[in-house]
């Protein structure tokens, strides 16, 4: 097992991956940036190294610091958690050429998944239902309309290189087909470096179901069932939750041995996630995330398996020490993602915090770096928490996160709080009858009825 790892991250996930070391007995290196010397994952670290400037580009994501960092502390391994440099390829093939272990999947796994057009061909060759589109890269505006004829308006135009729910455009007529693969095809190569796009059918009113494999180094593959992570904005998540309320225990048995399948077809390893829209009772493929999610601890919280434990496990070449028959999945859990942003405008809020104070109880878990005093720098993505809770039952994980949120005090700034708050006293929530467009079309409507 490795004596010292080094987490190339911040905020709530470092903490998280810190917090998996420490109960491992394996000591901690944090990284941070000049703009984050007082945060909790520096303070609580065996050992801290600054590796640049505020700016993500020249510290979190600064590759040479950050090993420079690993090389002089003895790190036998590096996590990168979630963003900066978790889905790097190259970044990846770096650390190993140092003789360092990277806690992910292979450099070639990375790539193949990173690139969304490959993605997608592979899925497809490895027995996963995709969404109908293009075959392949579109290149010319041409070539689109020809596809789009054969998939059917609406198509939405993504970025190969794109992720974050940036760079989609839908076209409803061939003539907004003409102008949007223009436009697409310039603002990727702008925002990716990489101008090359593909075309999907635009599915109407889907929910978004991802499931979480695991996978070791000797073969052994399992699903740790799945997560509905529909409720978004402008295609960013805000609130999951599992098991779906959309699927019941065969659907979930059918689609996680699909994967499984495919996985260990492409003999993949470690943590990864496989996400899929569901509309009409079937699943679509959209793309796979080789790494740790941000709502991981939803899976964690029914299943009883830590995530990130066993990803060091595998990096370090042991066997998962279970198979896909020891794991039973207990009750609900549900997260809400609590952002430093003001919950009717979604202006960022970052600063100073006056007062805190974190709900507890039974079944309440509260995944954040924050404290009285801490200042939130402006610099970076503005996530401050994770509320995560458990019950036996929909219902009662639905009151348990209600009252959660009500013991939750962060002063000084605005958080999204209460727009959780209000959301969960919404009958399709209740319901659990919502889709992807749901809570844009509820944010939307809020606007309107202020004005
Ligand atoms: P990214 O990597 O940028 O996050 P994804 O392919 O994962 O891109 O898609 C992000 C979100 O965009 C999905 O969760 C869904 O809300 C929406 N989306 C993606 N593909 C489609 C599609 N074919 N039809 C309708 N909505 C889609």
């Amino acid at each position: 097992m490795f004596e010292k790892v080094l987490i190339a991250n911040r905020g709530e996930i470092a903490l998280r991956i810190q917090r998996a070391c420490r109960e491992m007995g394996i000591k901690t290196v944090a990284v941070h940036s000049t703009a984050d010397s007082e945060a909790m994952h520096v303070r609580l670290a065996d050992e801290a190294v600054c590796v640049g400037p505020p700016s993500a580009r020249d510290s979190y994501l600064n590759k040479a610091a950050i090993i420079a960092a690993a090389t002089i502390t003895n790190a036998d391994a590096i996590h990168p958690g979630y963003g900066f440099l978790s889905e790097n390829a190259e970044f990846a093939e770096i650390v190993a050429d140092h003789g360092i272990t990277f806690i992910g999947p292979t450099p070639h796994h990375i790539s193949t998944m990173g690139d969304k057009v490959i993605a997608k061909k592979t899925a497809k060759e490895s027995g996963l239902p995709v969404v109908p589109g293009s075959d392949g890269a579109v290149i010319s505006g041409e070539a689109a309309i020809e596809a789009a004829e054969r998939i059917g308006y609406p198509v939405l135009i993504k970025a190969s290189a794109g992720g974050g729910g940036r760079g989609m455009k839908i076209a409803e007529s061939p003539t907004q087909l003409q102008e949007s693969f223009q436009m697409a095809t310039t603002e990727a190569q702008a925002a990716f470096g990489n101008g090359e796009v593909y075309m999907e059918k635009y599915l109407a009113c889907p929910r978004h179901i991802e499931i979480q494999v695991l996978g070791d180094k000797h073969g052994n593959i399992v699903h740790l069932g799945e997560r509905d992570c529909s409720l978004q904005r402008k295609h960013q998540k805000v609130f999951e939750e599992t098991p779906s309320p959309a699927l019941n225990s065969a659907q979930r048995d059918e689609i996680g041995n699909v994967v499984c399948k495919a996985m260990s077809k492409i003999g993949y390893d470690n943590a990864g996630t496989v996400e899929f829209l569901y509309e009409d009772g079937k699943f679509y493929f959209i793309e796979m995330n080789t790494r740790l999610q941000v709502e991981h601890p939803i899976t964690e919280m029914i299943t009883g398996v830590d995530l990130v434990r066993e990803q060091i496990r595998v990096s370090a070449g042991l066997e998962l020490g279970f198979e896909q028959k020891d794991i039973a999945f207990e009750g609900c859990a549900m997260e809400c993602r609590i952002n430093a942003e003001n919950s009717r405008t979604f202006t960022p809020s970052p600063g100073k915090i006056t007062g805190y104070h974190a709900p507890g109880g039974r079944r309440v878990r509260v995944e954040s770096g924050l404290f009285s005093g801490f200042s939130i720098p402006p610099h970076y993505d503005s996530l401050i928490a994770k509320l995560i809770v458990q019950g036996s039952t929909r219902q009662e994980c639905l009151m348990r996160m209600r009252r959660a949120l009500h013991e939750y005090v962060i002063e000084g700034i605005d958080t999204t709080i209460p727009l959780h708050t209000q959301i969960l006293h919404e009958q399709s929530i209740i319901n659990g009858d919502y889709d992807i467009r749901w809570l844009e079309n509820y944010v939307a409507q809020l606007s309107t009825e202020k004005k």
